[in-house]
């Protein structure tokens, strides 16, 4: 079994208000605790959660000083005595859910997303923006040795939450998806489980430029919102009957898309909503919903062997992330980018500098 030599500092990034900025200092390495691992964490993914955790414009209190972060990957380099699964040197990943109680009747049915004692890496815990890290040994992503820890550290929250939004569409090998957002960061990410999943992907999102690389990942149509005059019947027109497509995935940060899916969804068809805009609402005539049978739902992140499911696609190749790495030190610049909406991909910090 592997050894590690453990610093008792580490370079963090610390929120030590609401509101920000995030402040990069040296803090104390913590113990794992007897359910717990303690991972080095290499690389981890810069999500828009962790700004809102940063600003505190959510209706959820987040712990303070906060270490933000939740697509850590690294190695783990202790652990506590009731660890049995895992071992020194093993790849591990810290996900949005850093752990649950595993005894409520949602984590009894793999619903451990939606547990009420629910601890939140980078949210209501600490999570990847450090050079080490706690998580429980239950929930951590178990990351194959073959995997690029760089490349692989968007899949812990992106990955995993768009996979279990295809899941929960149902939409079945041959039939058709809409991506609503699809040239951003999720929706890149979307187009590509999608396709590996045997469905066909109709790509919504705005400017030529989105279009092309939605096409080069997988997309067989794309609709170009800024440049349409009838949205609806564009995406129907992309099916090959024309009736729409059977189902539609809601990554977009605006809410009029939300409005629009209902309309253009195939009868007997789910809308999925997964992008989070704020004081958003969803409305839909009822008249429609009842006549077409509509389903209109929530997917929130993922369970634990959505987890394993969403990385082994990534494994054998399947998942290409356009990621762009800065040093850890250099979070803040992330996200000043963020507020901008300057953000093509998505970034990862190097906790090494
Ligand atoms: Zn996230
Ligand atoms: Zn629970």
């Amino acid at each position: 079994m592997a050894k590690f030599e453990i610093p008792s500092e580490q370079w963090a990034q610390v929120v030590e208000k609401s509101g920000g900025p995030v402040v990069y200092k040296k803090i104390p390495v913590q113990k794992p605790g007897p359910d717990e691992v303690l991972i080095n964490i290499k690389y981890s993914g810069v999500c828009h959660t962790d700004l809102h955790a940063m600003m505190g414009d959510w209706p959820l209190a987040t712990k303070l000083h906060l270490v933000g972060g939740h697509e850590g990957a690294g190695v783990i380099v202790a652990k506590g005595d009731l660890v049995t699964d895992l071992e020194l040197g093993d790849y591990a990943g810290v996900k949005w859910l850093n752990g649950s109680c595993l005894a409520c009747s949602f984590c009894m049915q793999a619903d451990e997303p939606l547990c009420p004692h629910a601890l939140l890496s980078g949210y209501t815990v600490d999570g990847s923006f450090q050079q080490y890290a706690i998580a429980k040994a239950a929930h951590v992503a178990r990351i194959p040795k073959e995997c690029d820890l760089e490349a692989v550290a968007p899949v812990l929250c992106a990955g995993i939450t768009v996979y279990k939004g295809l899941k929960e569409s149902g939409a079945r090998p041959g039939q058709y998806v809409a991506i609503v957002g699809a040239g951003g960061g999720l929706g890149s990410m979307a187009i590509q489980y999608a396709s590996a999943m045997g469905l066909h992907v109709i790509a919504i999102d705005g400017g030529e430029e989105k279009g092309k690389s939605c096409r080069t990942l997988g997309a067989s149509a794309y609709v170009d919102f800024l440049n349409t005059s009838d949205l609806v019947q564009e995406v129907k027109n992309a099916t090959p009957d024309g009736l729409g497509p059977h189902a539609v995935l809601l990554l977009a940060v605006q809410e009029k898309p939300f409005q629009q899916a209902t309309e253009y969804v195939r009868s007997r068809g789910a809308v999925v909503c997964i992008g989070l805009p704020a004081k958003a609402y969803l409305k839909a005539p009822v008249f429609d919903t009842v006549v077409r049978m509509i389903t209109i739902k929530g997917s929130y992140v993922g369970n634990r062997q959505d987890t394993q499911e969403a990385l082994d696609f990534f494994q054998r190749g399947m998942i290409k992330v356009p990621i762009k790495t800065v040093g850890l030190s250099e979070l803040q610049d992330v996200y000043k980018m963020m507020e901008e909406g300057k953000i093509v991909g998505r970034y990862v910090v190097d906790t090494s500098r």
